[in-house]
């Protein structure tokens, strides 16, 4: 499942710079696929926090195929970056987005 941060995020930012993906972003600040990827795709969206930093769930493949646990989570100093319950996604479907994102 993609990782998701909570609102006790107190925004230190650093998450950030330790995402293979891009993935993650200040709040308010907008997103885009290509950014961290070898994607085109250079379309920009709308931040999903303006409060506190976030992780763009089609960005985001738990680190895999980069890392044995996600870099977030892991430097995170409040523990805030969690599985996101509502996204489960198999390690198979996470490997293919990586492949997708870096081809
Ligand atoms: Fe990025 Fe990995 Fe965190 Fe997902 S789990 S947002 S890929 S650092
Ligand atoms: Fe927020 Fe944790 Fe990232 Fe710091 S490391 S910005 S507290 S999610």
């Amino acid at each position: 499942m993609a990782i998701i941060i909570t609102d006790d995020c107190i925004n230190c930012g650093a998450c950030e710079p330790e995402c293979p993906n891009n993935a993650i972003y200040e709040s308010d600040v907008d997103w885009s696929m290509s950014e961290g990827t070898s994607l085109k795709d250079e379309q920009r969206h709308d931040a999903i926090s303006e409060e506190f930093y976030f992780i763009v769930p089609s960005k985001c493949t738990e680190c895999q195929g980069f890392h044995d646990e996600p870099q977030c989570a892991a430097v995170c100093p409040v523990d805030c970056c969690l599985p996101d319950p509502e996204r489960e996604e198999t390690e198979e479907v996470l490997l293919a987005r990586k492949k997708a994102l870096h081809e």
